[in-house]
């Protein structure tokens, strides 16, 4: 399997190649060639670990199986505490699937548990020697699933950029208190697109690649742009499909819709690659908060960025410029230079508009819709009162979204991102008690109020010291990444 850029199918690279690059020298995103086809109902007998192996040795064809197989098997064991992958019921054929069972108590650790394993072994099968500097822009639970992955990994650096005051308080401490000697986390002025148009920035700064490479260092991402954030993803939309089989609530083949809080367009494509491998997933609901950017685009076609930005209660998905967006049009489209055409007009004048077969296509896969901060607030509510159900406000943005969407007789699967207790003052404010203002104090009065145990990784924060305070602007994040290796 290769894999080639979404601006340029001239550049063709391996698996290891585009995970240890990231992306494609002119910007392109990597994409595989093709879709592997696989048989969903043989996978339905695997365990989570069994799974993620055989969907990984579809795409990664460079690396030795057997590797693969211990990977997934060291990574989705223990760590996620026996839960990968786990479909809790909600109500009627309505499902969680509940992704934050992993160490940083969000979806991101699917990945970004996996992906340094997937780095070092691409470093080894490329013969490479140089040290590799990881730049991440977080809105914030990617910096804080990336520090834990990569921390003190050998050959690794990484620095963090998240936007000030945009993320809650017990996002912000979960980075600053991350240990490891290779590790560093810059609070950046602005919102989550000036730090990723930032970290954008160093990454196309071809005289920066060029100083670092004097140093013997080269610069990679762990954002869902790389690959290996991606492939890790597509597993458990096959798991949730296995557990319904297995519940005996589908039939085999039986369609399934899924409805995905989205951000930057990485979890929900990952359901498109299932999609395309074989899985019979019907729809793919495409849910957005305020920041509905995405809501527009699917039903007008025409992608807007040059908008009002808002800062919600969902800050991992308050995003304006969707960077897996790119993948998908390059697969509808199968044109790299329409693609390039398109995200040269977003580059220069923030929007861009697709032709109408194009907006067509997309629309047999993906349908869309998007949650006020008050219908979120109103939905961690009913969740709570008529299911029982905990929910934090990125998967409350999803279960609005679903109820709008849900079709009879097709099982809804909404992709549970977060635990309540990474978000403790929007949930508890939302169940109508009075949220304190400290997060610690909030995440107790939640335990209290739902009689639920936070994850000892979240309660244990407040203990530990604080590491890192440096506040930058975007255009330090290039000093930054040049200070490497000093
Ligand atoms: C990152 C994140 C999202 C959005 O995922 P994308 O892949 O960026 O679309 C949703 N919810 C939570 C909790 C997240 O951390």
């Amino acid at each position: 399997m290769q894999f080639f850029s979404t601006r340029d199918e001239s550049r063709r690279v391996s698996a290891s190649q585009a995970i240890a690059q990231g992306l494609s020298d002119e910007g392109g995103l990597f994409v595989p060639e093709s879709f592997p086809q696989v048989d969903a109902e043989a996978l339905c007998a695997l365990d989570y670990p069994a799974m993620a192996a055989a969907v990984l040795r579809q795409y990664l064809t460079d690396y030795d199986p057997a590797f693969l197989e211990n990977a997934a098997a060291a990574t989705y064991g223990a760590a996620f505490g026996g839960k990968a992958g786990y479909l809790a019921p909600v109500e009627g054929d309505t499902w969680a699937l509940e992704l934050w069972h992993g160490p940083t108590c969000a979806f991101k650790d699917y990945a970004l548990q996996l992906m340094p394993k997937l780095l070092v072994e691409a470093k080894r099968n490329l013969g490479r020697t140089e040290k590799t500097l990881i730049l991440v822009a977080t809105s914030g639970d990617t910096g804080k699933a990336a520090l834990d992955g990569y921390h003190d990994i050998p050959g690794v650096e990484i620095a963090v950029f998240y936007p000030t005051g945009g993320t809650s308080e017990i996002q912000r401490l979960q980075m600053a208190t991350q240990e490891g000697a290779n590790v560093a986390v810059y609070a950046v002025r602005g919102n989550f697109d000036d730090a990723q148009t930032g970290v954008k920035r160093v990454f196309a700064d071809k005289a920066i690649a060029a100083r670092l490479e004097e140093k013997g260092v080269r610069l990679s991402s762990a954002n869902s742009i790389n690959w290996g954030r991606l492939v890790p993803q597509i597993v458990y939309y096959f798991a949730a499909y296995a557990q319904l089989r297995k519940a005996g609530k589908l039939a085999p083949g039986g369609e399934v819709d899924f409805c995905v809080p989205t951000g930057n367009f990485g979890d929900i494509l990952a359901g498109y690659y299932a999609k395309r491998m074989g899985l019979p997933v019907g729809r793919l609901v495409c849910a957005s908060n305020k920041n509905n950017v995405l809501t527009d685009f699917l039903r007008t076609g025409e992608y807007n960025a040059r908008r009002a930005f808002y800062k919600t209660s969902s800050p991992s998905m308050d995003i304006l410029v969707s960077s897996n967006l790119e993948r998908l049009l390059y697969h509808v489209t199968g044109s790299a230079a329409e693609v390039a055409a398109l995200m040269g007009s977003l580059g220069r004048e923030g929007r861009y508009a697709v032709r109408p077969e194009t907006l067509a296509a997309i629309r047999q896969s993906f349908a869309c819709g998007w949650a006020s901060e008050e219908e979120v607030a109103a939905e961690i509510r009913t969740r709570w009162q008529q299911d029982g159900y905990l929910c934090d406000t990125h998967t409350a943005v999803a279960f609005h979204v679903a109820r709008q969407a849900k079709r009879g007789g097709v099982p809804m699967v909404v992709l549970s991102t977060a635990s309540p207790f990474k978000f403790p003052r929007s949930v508890l404010a939302a169940l109508g008690e009075t949220a304190p203002e400290n997060d610690f104090e909030a995440m107790r009065a939640l335990e209290q109020a739902t009689g639920r145990a936070a994850p000892a990784s979240l309660a244990g924060l407040q203990a530990k010291p604080e590491r890192f305070d440096a506040v930058i602007d975007p255009a330090q994040i290039a000093n930054v990444a040049l200070a490497c290796g000093e």
